[in-house]
């Protein structure tokens, strides 16, 4: 059995699907309450493989809202994600993907030292971050997209806004190596950590927002801001491709301008529907078919019998396995969504 940990994306989006669900008694409250709340499993999940196999999961509803981290509610954060784990495991999950942002709070708040939680001792490799597909998937997007909007690769200018992050760092990678774009702006605030990138890869041009983005023919956004900003389309080039791998979204507004082409980043479509309900709470275009490549990580382990901990800690993600996940992504019948809107 594969599972999922996940968390909505603000205190109103939680309030407006705790009375969906029919959990009214949180629907009213406020964010002390959601603090408080323990762990859920709000679905069952069915998924078929093209190949004709089939598996079945959990989603884990973290509890976890982006505002616990900008109100410095952080002992909450991470006890909401330690506690979706212990959670995940005490109902024999075998593989479990971190979703959003509870692989950064695991990451960004050192949480590998609390293996024990209550009569719990943590198995870290049950659990992945998803972070090798959600990589792999970007990458397709970016070479697929781009053709489609008529931006030439080879003439491109790629702005990677969270260059230094998990995912950012193995998209340069992978781009680098795998495309011959003319040139790439790494976005960031830690400088040690950009500079240590550029080293690495041996190119890219260490930019502000503001410089990189009228420069960029393709954004790709995946920092970790637990709100959106307001991007000024006018700011941008014509034709510009605009790539939100963020969640919640990196950009708060729906961009809307000629030559501005914005895609849904780090989603992957199922070639058969998904029997689950999850998909419609986080506003998914085609909910059966399309979600979040980190989720799809853990489906693929599980079709797989890969039990083990694939995508962990950071900028560790490798060119072999990134396209090894993508392989047994498209065994299995998942594709990058393509459909920009513009
Ligand atoms: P990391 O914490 O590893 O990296 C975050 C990156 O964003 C770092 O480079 C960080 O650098 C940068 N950053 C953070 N805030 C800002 C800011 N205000 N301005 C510019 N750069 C910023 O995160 P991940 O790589 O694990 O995740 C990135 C995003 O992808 C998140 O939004 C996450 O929720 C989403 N995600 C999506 C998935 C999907 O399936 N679609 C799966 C998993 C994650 P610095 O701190 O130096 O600024």
């Amino acid at each position: 059995m594969f599972g999922l940990i996940g968390h909505l994306t603000s205190l109103e989006h939680a309030q407006s699907v705790a009375r969906e669900l029919g959990y009214p008694e949180y629907a009213d409250q406020g964010l002390d309450f959601w603090c408080s709340a323990p762990p859920q499993i709000v679905d069952t999940i069915k998924v078929t493989s093209v190949t004709g196999q089939q598996i079945e999961g959990r989603y884990v509803e973290s509890c976890f809202l982006p505002e616990m981290l900008a109100s410095r509610r952080i002992k909450a954060a991470t006890r909401k994600i330690i506690n979706a784990m212990a959670h995940a495991q005490k109902h024999g999950i075998h593989i479990t993907a971190l979703g959003g942002f509870s692989s950064i709070i695991f990451e960004n708040f050192n949480l590998q030292q609390i293996s024990q939680v209550r009569n719990i001792k943590l198995e870290f490799e049950r659990f992945t971050t998803g972070n090798t597909h959600t990589a792999y998937i970007l990458c397709r997007q970016v070479e697929q997209v781009s053709q489609q909007v008529g931006i030439n690769l080879s003439e491109a200018t790629i702005a990677v806004c969270g260059a230094t992050g998990d995912i950012g760092s193995a998209v340069c990678r992978w781009l680098d190596a795998n495309t011959d774009m003319k040139e790439l702006l790494l976005i960031a605030r830690n400088q040690e950590r950009l500079q240590a990138l550029q080293e690495e890869l041996g190119r890219g041009k260490i930019l502000s927002m503001e410089e990189a983005l009228p420069q960029a023919d393709i954004i790709v956004w995946v920092a970790s801001m637990p709100k959106g900003m307001e991007i000024d389309p006018t700011q941008l080039k014509q034709p510009c491709l605009l790539i939100d791998g963020g969640y919640p979204k990196n950009m708060s507004n729906l961009v809307k301008h000629p030559g501005v082409h914005v895609l849904n980043g780090g989603i992957v479509e199922h070639s058969l529907d998904i029997d689950w309900r999850i998909m419609t709470i986080v506003n998914m275009d085609a909910p059966a078919r399309q979600l979040f490549a980190c989720f799809a990580e853990s489906m693929l382990l599980e079709f797989e019998k890969l039990y083990t901990n694939f995508s962990w800690g950071r900028n560790q993600i490798t060119l072999e396995k990134m396209d090894l996940i993508g392989q047994v992504s498209r065994k299995h019948g998942f594709r990058p969504l393509l459909t920009v809107s513009s």
